[in-house]
């Protein structure tokens, strides 16, 4: 087998939305980013720092075709499906796509000699929070099939590890949010279901109101608190955990949020200050599957890898994803 390409990484769903943030990330550190994706949540125009080969996780041999081609040294994989909503519903849909995708993946990879990976995880893998402040030793007891696909995957890296030799560098991101500070990439989804782009469409009338998903629930002001963390923060991350993987590194999960909550109500009121404009709201019925408070501590990453979040208080949040919203240009999809 010919050498591997050293700085040539092939990042799964590296169309989508955390995927092209890091591809960014990527190219900028000196590393050349093939995404991967088979474009149905992800966007053409946001595959821009490198080859977008278009594929799907359970199509082996054109991952085959695609590792021949481009010799990664390392795998980012971001390509799932995230809607916590959906995963209730309908979890066939979720244990297909993430679970049985990744193995395709890994076997690939192992088929390949590539052995190191860095992957999106998530906070839902923690289910009901035994703690205000969740570390990575909190137990993983998730509540929706979402965070349960996710687990199985954090899983079978650990045995594709003690069986194959892989390197995993797991990242489990509370609620990612903002967009590109350069205003060149953002968050773009369809059908957009997460809390910040829907409240600024509905500060900019683009839609009449937001629902707030049950509000009564046992906190401050009755509604669900989250950890949101800026989509550039989270790419840096990933860049960190790649350095450390081609350093040896071993296996290692970590935690990516703020260690500081806000309600929905908090957000309405700070994209209510962000953007000077008023933000209907209506209250619903909860939604399934959604755990009232999820904060985590990042101290683990921020001692081990370095990483430091510079984007990632909720006015910058907000700002940068309000100027990707209101971008004038209607082919950013
Ligand atoms: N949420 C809401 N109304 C919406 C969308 C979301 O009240 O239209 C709430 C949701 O219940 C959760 C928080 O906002 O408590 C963040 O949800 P989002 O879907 O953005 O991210 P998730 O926490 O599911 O990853």
């Amino acid at each position: 087998m010919s050498q591997a390409a050293q700085n040539t990484i092939l990042v799964t769903g590296g169309a989508g939305y955390i995927g092209s943030h890091t591809c960014k990330a990527l190219a900028a550190a000196g590393y050349k980013p093939v995404s991967y994706d088979n474009l149905i949540y992800g966007h053409p125009w946001a595959a821009r720092w490198g080859p977008l080969e278009v594929g799907d996780l359970a199509d082996r041999n054109r991952l085959n075709a695609v590792f021949e081609r481009f010799r990664p040294a390392a795998v980012m994989h971001f390509a799932a499906y995230a809607y916590v909503g959906e995963s209730m519903n309908d979890p066939g849909k979720y244990y297909r796509n993430n679970v049985v995708g990744t193995l395709s993946l890994l076997e690939a990879m192992r088929d390949h000699d590539v052995g190191q990976i860095v992957f999106s995880s998530t906070c839902a893998t923690y289910g009901v929070p035994e703690q205000e402040l969740i570390a990575e030793d909190h137990p993983q007891r998730p509540i929706n099939p979402y965070g349960a696909s996710k687990l199985m995957v954090e899983r079978m890296l650990q045995d594709f590890g003690k069986a194959h030799g892989l390197r995993a560098i797991v990242l489990r991101y509370f609620n990612a949010a903002g967009a590109d500070p350069d205003g060149e990439i953002g968050e773009a989804h369809d059908p957009e279901t997460h809390l910040i782009p829907l409240v600024l469409d509905a500060a900019a009338g683009r839609r009449p109101a937001v629902t707030i998903f049950g509000d009564d629930y046992a906190t401050t002001d009755g509604t669900c608190i989250r950890d949101y963390i800026h989509v550039t923060d989270l790419a840096q991350a990933h860049v960190l955990g790649l350095r450390a993987l081609e350093l040896g590194a071993a296996s290692a999960a970590y935690n990516l949020g703020n260690g500081q909550g806000f309600s929905v109500r908090d957000v309405v009121a700070y994209a209510e200050r962000v953007t000077g404009r008023p933000v209907p709201t209506r209250t619903g019925a909860r939604r399934p599957g959604d755990p009232l408070r999820l904060v985590g501590s990042a101290a683990r990453i921020q001692e081990e890898l370095g990483w430091r979040p510079v984007h990632s208080d909720l006015e910058t949040i907000i700002e940068t994803a309000w100027r990707w919203s209101n971008r004038g240009d209607n082919s950013f999809g």
